[in-house]
């Protein structure tokens, strides 16, 4: 396909969950990506770095996504030394490849403070956004970032037609799924089956268990 987006999908992943995984799949299906890129964060700004290491939360994604055809964990961000800007890994990828539109997918609870990102106006300049719902966030963009207003489009169609800079909601069922709220049931003892795909549940160690639930760092959904 001719000028196909590449979807970029960054988070902790600690752990990497259902929620992730059907926004990654709906996204790629919905906007017609070439593929979407599963990037865990090494040390993000806007929180603790995780106690997992980025080496176990990639693997994770590897397990998730072993039978997803077009789904490719990425592991630049743990790879690079230093706080993992997403304005780097935007550049790299640019350079990687020059002509294809790069769309950033979001939680909405990412886009509410996506203001406070680094260099967020240049991240603009190179990805388009596409935002999904999240229980208890807006889909609007945050008043901050007021040159997100007159960037708006409904079309994935736009995303192949314009370079970067433009935005869109991509509204899926709610999922009541946060890599929080598993670490809460980990810690209770309870079942955390069908939260998240069997094959990272089922090779889950004591030791990753434990980690897990100490997991409690403020700043997380
Ligand atoms: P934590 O509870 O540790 O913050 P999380 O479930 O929010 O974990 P993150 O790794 O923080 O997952 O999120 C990575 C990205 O995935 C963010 O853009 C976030 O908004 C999005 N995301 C995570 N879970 C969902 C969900 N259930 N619905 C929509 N977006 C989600
Ligand atoms: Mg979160």
């Amino acid at each position: 396909m001719a000028n196909a987006a590449v979807g970029i999908f960054g988070g902790a992943f600690a752990p990497f969950h259902n929620g992730h995984l059907r926004l990654a799949l709906e996204a790629m299906e919905r906007l017609d990506l070439a593929q979407v890129r599963l990037i865990p964060t090494a040390h993000p700004m806007h929180r603790p770095d995780s106690q997992i290491s980025p080496q176990k939360r990639l693997d994770w994604v590897r397990l998730a996504i072993a039978k997803e055809k077009g789904l490719v964990a990425d592991d630049r961000e743990i790879r690079r030394e230093g706080p993992s800007f997403t304005i780097d890994t935007l550049v790299e990828l640019k350079k990687w490849r020059p002509r294809t539109p790069l769309v950033l997918l979001l939680g909405a609870d990412a886009f509410a403070h996506f203001h406070t990102w680094h260099m967020w106006e240049q991240i603009l300049e190179i990805a388009h956004l596409a935002v999904v719902s999240r229980p208890g966030s807006s889909l609007l963009p945050p008043v901050e970032a007021d040159i997100l207003r007159g960037r708006h489009t409904d079309t994935a169609e736009a995303f192949r037609t314009v370079p970067a800079g433009l935005w869109m909601e991509l509204p899926l069922p709610l999922m009541e799924i946060s890599s929080t709220r598993i670490r809460r049931l980990l810690k209770q003892g309870a079942s955390v089956r069908g939260l998240l795909p069997d094959a990272i549940l089922d090779a889950l160690t004591p030791k990753d268990i434990e980690l897990l639930t100490h997991e409690d760092a403020p700043g997380k959904h």
